[in-house]
């Protein structure tokens, strides 16, 4: 028998657990572990609430969860409950799948001034992390500047630019919505230190700014380079930039009809975060993309008046303590999974925060191969009987699948109208759900 440990229950880890149950069937037991009561990670709380398609992916991974020998191990903080020795010591292998959760800092001046997020936690809170349920951002500003080109500003932009009928059907929590009900903000900039060529934007999701009841996207059609240019382009990346131009070609009749402008400035790096206490402004440098199609700044700055600024530029792994770390990167320093003896890392731990949810399966089974070819018919270390006795004589008091189940059926009942669940933002209410 051989007994794996998961950290983290997103993406990576149930695909992982998938891995595991599809290399030895009944011969292994996974316990996959989280901080939270809930389980699946990104999904919950990372992938935009109006995506719900995306989110269904769940389903899958619930299959996974309800296999005799897959076990979710909810409610457990490794470092605090137990440590990465001690489960080094009770599981034949530990595969770190926690994520990216942190973001990645701008390392500019005025970070710290009062509404200015990171993605993580603005993401978080309208998407209900108890981590980030209280950030209170404040909507009765006028300008919001988004930084970063990547498919998390788009998420950003176009939640701040919903209405409330454009939620329908969507998991945003009350309290996001009832902020968002009563924003002001009616000009969202998307700053981007390169050019429309360089986006990392996927089509589909750009293209769902045509469609927004109140926003409209505005692109200067001078920073377009010229038609001809897009054929060096690869077919996705391609689709994305077709996209830009017919933004830029939107009619400024039309445009008027839509309050809230979403204006894409490209060549432009952000330099510093104006303000005292709170953001008034950002002041810029315009950029050239040198040979290496790298941002260089001009020396020539101006400012963009705003009052809320969210930086959707990348995320960071958690480090722990006593394992290597690659600190640039923002990842555990690994060789393709493998960190020390029994120790792993998988998905965005691994690799960093890029690709889709899906690029966590191949990157779940290829671990689960490394782990294969290191134990080989070996195992048999204590494993879940081993972490049972030691919870219990730390009581531990762990969340369990069919626990979460409970806190799924509530979450669900108090749903608003048309929406598929109204989560718990609180750890202690989600907790106390279970016994409902
Ligand atoms: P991302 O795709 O890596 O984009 C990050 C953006 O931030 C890039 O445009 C980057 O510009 C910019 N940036 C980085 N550092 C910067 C700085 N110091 N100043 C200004 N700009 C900076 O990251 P993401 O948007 O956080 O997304 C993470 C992953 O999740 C991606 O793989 C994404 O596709 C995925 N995701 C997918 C979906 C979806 O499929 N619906 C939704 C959300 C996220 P440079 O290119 O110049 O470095």
């Amino acid at each position: 028998m051989r007994h794996i440990a998961i950290i983290g229950s997103g993406p990576a880890g149930y695909y992982t657990a998938e891995a595991a149950q599809k290399q030895w069937g009944e011969d292994v037991r996974v316990d996959i572990f989280d901080l939270l009561p809930v389980p699946y990670g990104l999904i919950r709380t990372g992938v935009a609430p109006d995506h719900q398609s995306i989110k269904g992916v769940s389903r899958r991974y619930e299959s996974t969860a309800q296999l005799d020998n897959v076990r979710f191990v909810g409610n457990v903080t490794i470092g605090e409950d137990i440590s990465i020795a001690e489960l080094r010591d009770l599981y034949d292998a530990v595969v770190l799948a926690t994520g990216a959760p942190n973001d990645k800092p701008a390392g500019i001046r005025g970070e710290g001034l009062e509404n200015v997020f990171g993605s993580a936690s603005f993401v978080g809170w309208y998407n209900g992390h108890p981590q980030f349920a209280k950030l209170n951002p404040d909507l009765s500003v006028r300008t919001a500047v988004v930084i970063g080109n990547g498919n998390v500003a788009l998420d950003v932009a176009r939640m701040l630019t919903k209405t409330t009928a454009e939620f329908t059907g969507s998991d945003i929590v009350g309290h996001a919505l009832h902020a968002l009900e009563k924003s002001r903000i009616d000009r969202v900039v998307i700053l981007g230190r390169r050019g429309p060529h360089q986006i990392a934007m996927t089509p589909k999701e750009l293209g769902e700014l045509a469609h927004l009841a109140r926003g409209c996207p505005r692109v200067d059609p001078a920073d377009l380079p010229a038609m001809d240019e897009d054929m060096f382009l690869e077919p996705g990346q391609r689709k994305s930039v077709d996209h830009l131009r017919s933004f830029a070609a939107i009619p400024e009749e039309f445009r008027c009809v839509k309050p809230v402008e979403i204006e894409f400035d490209f060549f432009a790096s952000p330099t510093a975060i104006l303000g005292e206490g709170s953001v008034t402004g950002l002041e810029v440098e315009r950029t050239a993309l040198d040979e290496n199609g790298r941002a260089s700044g001009t020396g020539q700055t101006y400012t963009i008046p705003c009052g809320l600024v969210v930086t959707c530029i990348g995320y960071k792994t958690s480090p722990i303590a006593g394992v290597p770390f690659e600190e640039n990167a923002g990842r555990f320093a690994n060789d393709e999974g493998r960190i020390l003896p029994g120790l792993y890392c998988v998905g965005w731990a691994r690799r960093g925060p890029s690709g889709t949810i899906g690029t966590n399966r191949p990157d779940g089974f290829g671990v689960i191969d490394k782990i294969a070819e290191d134990i080989g018919s070996g195992g048999g270390k204590a494993g879940r009987p081993g972490f049972d006795a030691l919870a219990e004589a730390r009581k531990l008091d762990v969340v369990t699948f069919r626990d979460w189940k409970k806190i799924e059926a509530v979450e669900e009942k108090r749903a608003r109208d048309g929406a598929p669940r109204e989560k718990f933002v609180d750890v202690g209410e989600m907790i106390k759900a279970r016994s409902d």
